[in-house]
């Protein structure tokens, strides 16, 4: 019946144990003041349920109440443990006799664990439990002997110590495995909150980069589209996701990004590349990519990471930097030029006013030529540095109706006929008169220039926005095709045989120093258009 009555005890000890611990990895954990009070007090609680479940044995009463005291002073330390020992001796003093035995064996054992406590502090909470039962089978057994306590029983007292030790046993275990357990949740907690953490911030900066960012699985599907392609391309993700790549690359572009990203796969090596993304609305941009493989633990390439950035503005302003180069360089060169023509241009010049003098039947046209021929190759002498201008308000439309007479001549033996068309009698800017006369001499030289049969020539005047005038020249002409159409205003670009290229690029410049722009579009042997925008004088 021993037996039973023992495991009954273990049964109701490991409960008692257990309630506690599950009831605490349910709630949140969070460390109570006072937790080394509470507990020896819910120890001193069992070890009271433990006494009274106690059973006698020719009159001596036992029971497993050192196990949670044994326990208590393992985990707890002295000080909780002399609170349940109390607990539980009071409890056996009022339930049963033989106090003597009792109070002296508790006396002893106190002692003997708050010193073994003392010494084991280094070593592990169940290491100490240990050593605390292998110190309480000593002064058991001492009490044995001293008070005579069935003696010759040595199989009741082996029983009684073996269900102590399974008592401790087991409570140290219910108690190392939750607070294993325990360890185990907070550190995921921890990982999970650094997870959260890390996601949330490459999240951050994947959605708020303007630049690209594209995954490529191994086979070179892209598995990742940064939310910033929304607002750069006009493409959803989704609707990117469930197309090919390549038909968003322009199609000069693609053999080059293939061979790439085969590159990538074979050596494993980061690689930088340029293409050109087609947007929603469909024109193409141009993007600077870096490729970055990601191994996998094989030592293959797992993915690839394509951070794409936008470089058309970057492009644009090369282009005005090399354009701005050539210009210096054209400037120079037209200087020199310029300056070889005056000198004899002054002498004939001179000659020509002399002989006026003396016949005064020379032609007054011819000496004017010679002056504006003089005023050009002054104005080419200036090109190169920055000129002082003489800005005056004007009518435009007189400078082009002045040209258009200069031009008339050589328009009627070309058969070409000048149309000019206004919606309002007067359109003052303020500019420089002989540079913009010589920008639209230029323009509809060009014009009839490639009107070889001859044909009408368009000018229109308009207004723009409100501050703002719009010149366009349209010809008849053979047109330019669409892929020269961005040479146009580069120096010494010209198709033609006796041309110099020098034209448009003096025409360019000229109107930015009007703070105005000036536009061609083309169609091959259909015409051109060019539209000058000018901003307009109050
Ligand atoms: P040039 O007239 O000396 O050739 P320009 O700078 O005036 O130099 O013009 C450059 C080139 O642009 C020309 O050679 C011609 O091919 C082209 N171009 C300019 N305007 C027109 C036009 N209205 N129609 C056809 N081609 C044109
Ligand atoms: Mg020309």
């Amino acid at each position: 019946m021993i037996l039973l009555d023992y495991i009954v005890n273990l049964a109701i000890f490991s409960l008692l144990v257990s309630t506690p611990l599950v009831i605490f990895s349910f709630i949140k954990f969070r460390p109570i003041k006072l937790i080394r009070l509470w507990s020896s007090l819910y120890a001193g609680v069992v070890s009271v349920i433990l006494v009274l479940l106690s059973f006698q044995q020719q009159g001596y009463s036992y029971d497993i109440r050192y196990a949670p005291i044994i326990l208590i002073f393992a985990y707890l330390g002295p000080a909780a443990g002399l609170i349940t020992g109390l607990i539980s001796l009071l409890t056996r003093l009022l339930t049963s006799g033989h106090w003597y035995p009792a109070i002296i064996g508790w006396g002893f054992l106190m002692i003997g664990f708050s010193v073994i406590y003392f010494y084991t502090k280094r070593l592990t909470a169940i290491k100490r439990s240990f050593i605390l039962f292998a110190a309480y089978i000593v002064i058991y057994g001492i009490t044995v002997f001293t008070f005579n306590i069935l003696v010759d029983n040595p199989i009741f007292h082996i029983q009684y110590i073996l269900f102590v030790m399974l008592g401790v046993i087991i409570g140290a275990l219910l108690i190392e495995s939750y607070m294993k357990l325990h360890r185990l949740n907070t550190r995921l907690t921890d990982i999970y909150r650094m997870v959260e953490a890390s996601e949330s911030k490459y999240r951050l900066i994947a959605e708020n980069t303007s630049d690209l960012i594209m995954v490529m699985d191994e086979k070179q599907a892209v598995s990742y589209f940064s939310p910033s392609h929304e607002i750069v391309l006009g493409f959803q993700c989704c609707e990117l996701e469930s197309l090919e790549l390549c038909k968003f690359i322009h199609p000069d572009d693609v053999k080059g990004f293939r061979s790439t990203i085969k590159l990538m796969f074979d050596n494993k090596e980061s690689q930088s590349m340029e293409f050109r993304l087609k947007h929603k609305e469909g024109h193409w941009i141009e993007f600077e990519s870096r490729c970055v493989p990601v191994k996998r633990e094989n030592e293959l390439i797992g993915n690839i990471v394509i951070i794409s950035r936008d470089i058309s503005e970057r492009k644009q302003a090369e282009e005005i930097l090399l354009r701005s180069e050539k210009l210096s360089i054209v400037g120079e060169l037209a200087a020199g030029v310029a300056h070889e023509i005056r000198n004899p241009l002054t002498t004939l010049k001179g000659f020509m006013q002399l002989y006026k003098k003396e016949n005064s039947s020379i032609d007054e046209l011819l000496l004017n030529e010679l002056g504006r021929i003089e005023t050009i190759t002054s104005q080419l002498l200036t090109l190169g540095k920055p000129q002082a201008m003489q800005l005056i308000r004007t009518n435009i439309l007189e400078i082009i109706e002045g040209t258009l007479e200069l031009l008339a001549p050589e328009a009627l033996m070309s058969n070409i006929q000048f149309k000019l068309d206004y919606e309002e009698p007067s359109y003052f800017i303020t500019c420089e008169r002989n540079q913009l006369k010589q920008v639209f001499l230029n323009l509809l030289k060009n014009a009839m220039e490639a009107m070889k049969d001859g044909g009408e020539i368009q000018i229109n005047l308009r207004r723009g926005s409100e501050d703002e005038c719009i010149i366009s020249v349209q010809d008849q002409g053979c047109g330019i095709p669409e892929e020269l159409l961005p040479r146009l205003g580069e120096p010494f670009y010209t198709l033609k045989e006796k041309g110099t290229g020098l034209g448009l690029m003096i025409s360019h410049k000229i109107i930015k120093q009007h703070q105005g722009s000036i536009t061609f579009t083309s169609k091959e042997n259909a015409g051109t258009k060019v539209e000058i925008k000018l901003p307009t004088a109050s």
